[in-house]
């Protein structure tokens, strides 16, 4: 087996900071040693890697990617392969996707087919959540079946999106009811899109269909409604773990917030896109440039204090974790089909390459802690999700490995850096004061000096067990 040893760089974990060096094992973390403990040991390694002056994290974990997702009559244009080079260049080591089940379509036949689409094509490792977007008998029967064989242990609801994806209030209450028996998560888009969708033929109805029509027609209010419900619904439901996707809304981290304190299994996640972007300075952008930012929940008026309150809820635990929604699409050919009309333009923000980067500014410029960076985009989404050998740097897990440069620089753009499959970039212009340096998936360096040296094929499958966040 080949041995690694990273020595002299700043190990940070959840919980703190310590220098060390990092013996890696074949795929495994065997050990940390105090500086220069190895050679005293009588430890040698076939690979040193020098991180003086760096930062030793466990490598990233996105817990909400959309690899080759049909959406509107198009498909989102990252493919596992490209997606998953793309999370590598941006210091992820591993993606939970979403299998989509369709009103009136097999559990089983479409988790088939998102095995198909990603199985060989991986360049770092992956998971499944299946979204349940047909709750019936059938259906029901099936999650039951993924947790105990299949390693998926979540499952996505849609409140919004009626006739395509969407669940009514019967049909979540018995998902949720199932889920609380076998000890699932239940994962849950919460908007109320039956009113938005009046909303959005009214705006339409009246000529106002320019890509900022989007934000508008999906109100912070019918987000904190939903939210409340699906609580409501979870406490019902025996306290179901219940996991808010995508915050965008004060109105809705408020209700998690009052859930959490009323001591409900209620937990929240937020994406960059809402830290960083705005109505009025992204989506409304003159002409249908603004397309490039519809996506759903919808970026919000800076305004309001939402962008605010949302980094308060990240260092306050409100919001457990940070994943990107990544779900690309083109802006020829693909954002274009809703010229002319908002609710027809593909939603979603591709981010997977940037996450680690854009939260890390967050650290420079004082919103979290780098140790809340690490936590919130490896440690906890890891124990989360059940993916029991990741998100910590720490003897028997997983050797994924994020080193990173805080003397560095990183600028964001279709010309600078940027490798997923898209001809823009939601966060083009961006700096960050810090780089990625070397990534490492189960002891195999798959990105250094500014080279992917990975290879697609070499992400396996991982199942996963249930959430380790409430045991
Ligand atoms: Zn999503």
């Amino acid at each position: 087996m080949t041995r690694t040893l990273i020595t002299n760089g700043m190990i940070v974990s959840a919980t703190g900071r310590a220098s060390g060096d990092v013996l890696i094992d074949g795929e495994t973390i065997a050990a940390i040693l105090a500086p220069g403990q190895a050679a005293g040991l009588g430890i040698s390694a076939d690979r040193t890697i020098d991180a003086t002056g760096k930062y030793v994290v466990p490598g990233g974990i996105d817990v909400h990617t959309h690899m080759e997702l049909p959406f509107g009559g198009t498909e989102a244009s990252d493919t596992f392969e490209t997606g998953t080079v793309a999370a590598a260049w941006g210091g992820v080591t591993t993606i939970v996707d979403f299998a989509v089940q369709n009103t009136n379509t097999s559990v089983h036949e479409r988790l088939a087919e998102w095995h198909e689409k990603a199985a060989g094509n991986c360049a770092i490792d992956y998971g499944f959540h299946q979204i349940i977007g047909g709750v019936d008998e059938e259906s029901l029967k099936a999650m039951t079946y993924l947790v105990d064989n299949e390693g998926i242990t979540s499952f996505k609801l849609f409140m919004a999106y009626p006739g395509v994806l969407y669940s009514d209030d019967g049909q979540i209450l018995r998902a949720m009811q199932n889920a609380s028996e076998s000890g699932a998560m239940i994962m849950m888009h919460a908007e109320n899109g039956i009113a938005i969708d009046v909303l959005v033929a009214q705006s339409i109805a009246r000529g106002d269909t320019d890509p900022r029509f989007h934000s508008l027609t999906r109100p912070a209010e019918m987000e904190g409604e939903a939210t409340h419900r699906a609580i409501q619904l979870a406490k019902v439901a025996g306290n179901v773990p219940l996991y808010i996707v995508h915050m965008s809304a004060s109105e809705a981290l408020e209700e998690v917030a009052a859930a959490q304190h009323a001591g409900l299994n209620v937990f929240g996640e937020t994406c960059p896109q809402y830290l960083y972007l705005s109505l009025e300075d992204h989506l409304a952008q003159p002409g249908f440039e603004g397309a490039k930012w519809v996506c759903s929940t919808p970026l919000r008026t800076k305004h309001q204090h939402h962008q605010n309150d949302l980094w308060k809820g990240l260092r306050m635990n409100e919001l457990a974790i940070v994943s990107t929604d990544h779900c690309p699409f083109c802006f020829k050919d693909q954002k274009e089909l809703g010229l002319g009309d908002f609710s027809k333009i593909p939603n979603g923000i591709g981010g997977v390459e940037h996450r680690m980067e854009l939260l890390y500014q967050g650290v420079v410029t004082g919103e979290i802690s780098l140790e809340r960076w690490v936590e919130t985009c490896a440690t906890t989404p890891a124990r989360m999700f059940g993916l029991d050998r990741k998100g910590e740097i720490a003897p028997g897990f997983d050797a994924d490995v994020l080193i990173w440069d805080p003397n560095n620089r990183t600028k964001i753009g279709i010309n600078d850096k940027h490798h997923m499959n898209m001809d823009h970039s939601a966060y083009e212009g961006f700096e960050i004061d810090g780089k990625v340096d070397t990534v490492i998936s189960r002891g195999t360096v798959v990105v250094e000096n500014d080279t992917f040296v990975g290879k697609v094929g070499h992400g396996k499958y991982v199942k996963r067990g249930l959430s380790r966040y409430l045991h």
